[in-house]
C-alpha cells in the first residue's frame, strides 16, 4: 500500500518545489506534480490532501542532548523562570508541592540564566535555595550546562565540605557554585538512574522532539550520568529499538574522554557507522571548553569584560592531539565542542597533526559550535575540510553578551555561518538541547534575521542564512553530518520518508515570523508520529 501527499507546498531540498509525492515502506518513492503522483494510485492506496500546507524533510539537530533532555522534561523546568531568582525559588517551590517530593530526596532544576533577571545578574545561591527548602538537598543546573548551584542540605548529603583544585574546573562552597570539571562532584553523587529510567528519558525525549518536527538527532549522551557506564546508555537504545519504540532516529555522538575509554569503546565493536537507520554509533565527541554564558569558554586573549580571565580549557594540547590522532586513526569521525577562540586553536592544531599523520579524505570530522572565531582560524577549517555543527538559536541569547565578553574586533568575525558555508564547508544546524528546547524553527527564524527572537540586532547581518539555506542547514546538512546525504533529509524517491508538516511555509511569512509556525504533523518513515 502506498500514500500519496497531494496539494502541497512540497520543499524536497533539491532546488525545486513540488506539490506531492508518495510513500512505500518507510520510503519516498515519488515525487512530483499532484496529477502525478496521482496517477500512481492504485487499488487500496492511501491518498491524503496536504491542503496547500508546506512540508519539508523532518528536521535533524545535529548537536543536541537527547537522554539529558528526557532527563530535564522530568525535573523542574527552570528555562521559563529566569527573571529573577525569586522566580526560581518559586517555581522550585510549586515542583516540590506538585510533584510531591519527600524531604531528603532530590529536587533537581535546569535551566536558568542570571543574564535575563531583571534585578541583577547574579548567579542565584546555596542561601537563596536554603530558602527554598533545607529539608531537600537541592540542585539547579544553568541553562549552558556548565555551572550549578546547591543549597546546604545538598552539600551535606554530598559529603562536600572543604575545597580541592580540580583540573579543569572550580567550585566555592560560600556560594554553592559549581563550575565545568567541579560539577561532578555533585553529579557522580546523584542517585544514578538504572536503564529502565533511561529508557523512560529517551521515549519522553522521542516525544518532545515529534511534536518540533525533529526526525533524527545526532546526540551525544555516554556521560549523561557520572556513574552509569556508557554500555547501559547504548543498551536502552539498543532495547527501544527492539521494541521498535524509538520514534527519532539516532546517531550517538559518542563522548568518551580517555584514551583507555576509547580503546574499550573500540574493542567493543563500536565505531562511527556502526548500527542502523534508528541507531548508530557517531562521532567521537569531546568537550573542549566552556560556554560564552559562563564565561568558561577558553579565549586567547582575556575576556574582553574580565581581562585577567580567559575561560577553561578542559584537555591540554597533548591530551587533545592523543585522542583525535588516537580515533582518527582508527576510522573514527570526530566532532569537538569549541566555543572559545582559544580552544579553538589547540582543537585545529591537533586535527593538522593527526590528519598529516594519517591522511583519509572523507573524515567529516568537526567543530561543534564554531562561535568565537578569527579569519584564519575559518581558512584553517576550510583547509582541514571541517563540519561545523552550528547553533544559530545561540544568536537570540548571546547577541546580548558577544561584545561585551569577546570584545569587537573578535566580535566582528565571530558566529561566521554564511563565511563558512561560502567556503565550501558544510554547516550543519542545531540546538545543543536542553541548553535550548529543540526547536528548529526558532533557530531558522535566527540564523535568517541574526536577530534575537524578540527582534534585538542584527548581529553580523552579512553571516545571514536565507531560508532555503537554513532549512537545508536542520535537514540535508544534517543527513551529511552522519553520512546519510543518499538516505535521508530530503524529500526524494529513495530516501527515508521522514518529514513534517507545517501551519505556514517559511518563505512565505515573515522572517520575524518563522518561529511562530507551528508543527502540524510529523512522519518518521511514513508513519505518523505527531499530530496536533
Ligand atoms: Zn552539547
Amino acid at each position: 500500500m502506498k500514500q500519496l501527499f497531494v496539494n502541497g507546498q512540497v520543499f524536497t531540498g533539491t532546488g525545486v518545489m513540488r506539490s506531492a509525492f508518495a510513500e512505500e515502506n518507510g520510503k519516498f518513492i515519488a515525487v512530483g506534480s499532484t496529477e502525478e503522483i496521482l496517477s500512481l494510485k492504485e487499488e487500496n492506496d492511501q491518498v491524503i490532501d496536504l491542503a496547500n500546507r508546506f512540508v519539508c524533510a523532518g528536521f535533524i539537530d545535529s548537536h543536541m542532548h537527547l537522554v539529558n533532555y528526557g532527563n530535564v522534561m522530568g525535573c523542574c523546568n527552570l528555562m521559563e523562570h529566569t527573571t529573577s531568582v525569586a522566580d526560581i525559588q518559586q517555581a522550585l517551590r510549586d515542583f516540590i508541592a506538585a510533584e510531591k517530593i519527600p524531604a531528603g530526596s532530590w529536587v533537581r532544576g535546569r535551566g536558568w540564566n542570571q543574564d535575563y533577571f531583571v534585578d541583577n545578574h547574579d548567579l542565584p545561591t546555596r542561601a537563596q535555595l536554603d530558602a527554598v527548602s533545607t529539608e531537600h538537598p537541592i540542585c539547579i543546573t544553568r541553562c549552558c550546562g556548565h555551572s550549578l548551584v546547591v543549597n546546604s542540605k545538598a552539600l551535606e548529603v554530598l559529603g562536600i565540605d572543604t575545597v580541592e583544585k580540580i583540573d579543569g574546573g572550580a567550585y566555592d562552597l560560600a556560594t554553592g557554585a559549581f563550575f565545568d570539571s567541579a560539577m561532578t562532584l555533585v553529579y557522580a553523587r546523584l542517585p544514578q538512574p538504572d536503564r529502565a529510567e533511561i529508557k523512560k528519558m529517551i521515549l519522553r525525549a522521542c516525544k518532545g522532539l515529534n511534536a518540533l518536527g525533529v526526525t533524527g538527532s545526532h546526540t551525544d549522551d555516554l556521560c549523561a550520568f557520572e556513574n552509569t557506564p556508557w554500555q547501559e546508555v547504548i543498551a536502552a537504545y539498543h532495547e527501544l529499538e527492539a521494541e521498535n519504540k524509538l520514534t527519532v532516529r539516532v546517531y550517538e555522538q559518542s563522548q568518551l574522554t580517555t584514551p583507555e575509554a576509547l580503546r574499550e569503546f573500540l574493542a567493543a565493536g563500536y565505531k562511527t557507522g556502526v548500527g542502523s537507520d534508528m541507531f548508530k554509533i557517531g562521532p567521537l565527541k569531546l568537550l573542549g571548553d566552556g560556554s560564552l554564558g559562563a564565561r568558561t569558554a577558553y579565549m586567547r586573549k582575556g575576556y574582553a569584560d574580565q581581562p585577567d580571565e580567559r575561560g577553561l580549557a578542559i584537555f591540554t594540547q597533548e591530551q587533545f592531539d592523543e585522542m583525535i590522532c588516537l580515533a582518527h586513526e582508527n576510522g573514527m569521525q570526530i566532532a569537538i565542542h569549541a566555543i572559545g577562540d582559544g580552544i579553538l586553536d589547540r582543537i585545529l592544531l591537533s586535527y593538522e597533526k593527526a590528519f598529516a599523520l594519517c591522511p583519509r579524505e572523507d573524515h567529516r570530522s568537526g567543530i561543534v559550535h564554531v562561535q568565537l572565531t578569527r579569519p584564519e582560524q575559518l581558512k584553517k577549517m576550510q583547509r582541514l575540510n571541517l563540519h561545523a555543527y552550528i547553533q544559530s538559536i545561540f544568536l537570540d541569547y548571546d547577541i546580548n553578551i558577544v561584545e561585551a565578553r569577546a570584545g569587537k574586533e573578535l566580535a566582528s568575525t565571530s558566529y561566521a555561518f554564511h563565511t563558512l558555508k561560502q567556503m565550501g564547508l558544510h554547516v550543519s544546524n542545531g540546538t545543543d538541547c536542553p541548553v535550548e528546547m529543540p526547536r528548529a524553527l526558532h533557530g531558522i527564524q535566527c540564523a535568517v534575521t541574526r536577530c534575537t527572537l524578540s527582534g534585538k540586532g542584527p548581529y553580523r547581518p552579512e553571516e545571514a542564512m536565507d531560508v532555503s539555506e537554513a532549512l537545508l542547514s536542520y535537514t540535508a546538512e544534517s543527513a551529511h553530518a552522519s553520512f546519510d546525504e543518499n538516505v535521508k533529509g530530503k524529500i526524494q524517491p529513495g530516501m527515508l520518508a521522514d518529514f513534517v508538516v507545517l501551519s505556514d511555509s517559511p518563505f512565505r511569512v515573515p522572517a520575524n515570523k518563522i518561529s511562530a509556525i507551528q508543527v502540524k504533523k510529523t512522519f518518521l518513515g511514513g508513519a505518523c508520529v505527531y499530530e496536533r
